[in-house]
């Protein structure tokens, strides 16, 4: 997960079998990250395909997870709700208003493992702040989770896709949150996601972190 200047190309690059390319990091803090004032943000997310009402569940499930998760590590999100921007009716106002942009294929499918070079978020600097505008790219998530998601059933695959987007969405909120574009050694702010840490949140992954290990080896 990136920021990046506007209208710079997207250079992937390339880390080990389980590439995660996140990172584009910029030097120096924009703002001190103590002392950011708590706010109920608002999140308004977009799909690019249409998803399942369960897709949807999934997913706004797995970001109230992750918040409660992450409230002590990065206080700066403070509360949240979250909106489908095709729910959303014209006109409608709300606090503090981050848009999250899904592109590609949000559903998860089995697929055999690929190497996968792309980014799986990223946000945008403009002018030294960065944009209140998320970007997911669904099917290089999907290309992560998919050799994983043999065997499983829809109900299962869902949740593994809702928490993998959420854990996106949150590394992005908090270079947003936070206006600044440095990353962590570990956690959700962390510049490279490795299956483990895309389903950190995951609560079989929790109980028995070996499944990730035995899925992916099939
Ligand atoms: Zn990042």
């Amino acid at each position: 997960m990136r920021v990046e200047l506007p209208r710079r190309p997207r250079v992937p690059e390339l880390f080990a079998v389980v590439a995660f390319i996140l990172s584009f990091c910029l030097p120096g803090r924009l703002l001190a990250q103590p002392g950011v004032a708590k706010t109920r943000t608002t999140l308004i997310i977009f799909s690019e395909r249409r998803m399942r009402d369960e897709e949807w569940s999934a997913l706004f499930d797995a970001l109230k997870r992750g918040v409660r998760s992450e409230s002590t590590e990065a206080p700066a999100l403070g509360g949240a709700d979250f909106l489908r921007g095709d729910q959303i009716a014209r006109g409608t106002e709300v606090s503090q208003p981050l848009s999250v942009y899904l592109h590609g294929d949000c559903s998860l499918l089995p697929m055999a493992r690929t190497f996968s070079p792309g980014a799986l978020g990223w946000v945008w600097r403009v002018r030294g702040q960065i944009e209140p505008f998320i970007h997911v790219e669904c099917g290089e998530i999907a290309q992560v989770l998919g050799p994983m998601a043999m065997g499983l059933n829809r109900k299962r695959r869902d949740t593994l896709m809702g928490e993998a987007m959420a854990r996106v969405i949150l590394h992005e909120w908090i270079h947003v949150a936070t206006q600044n574009p440095e990353h962590a050694k570990g956690g959700v702010e962390k510049a490279q996601f490795s299956l483990a840490d895309l389903l950190a949140y995951d609560e079989e992954v929790r109980r028995d972190p070996r499944i990730l290990k035995r899925r992916w080896n099939l």
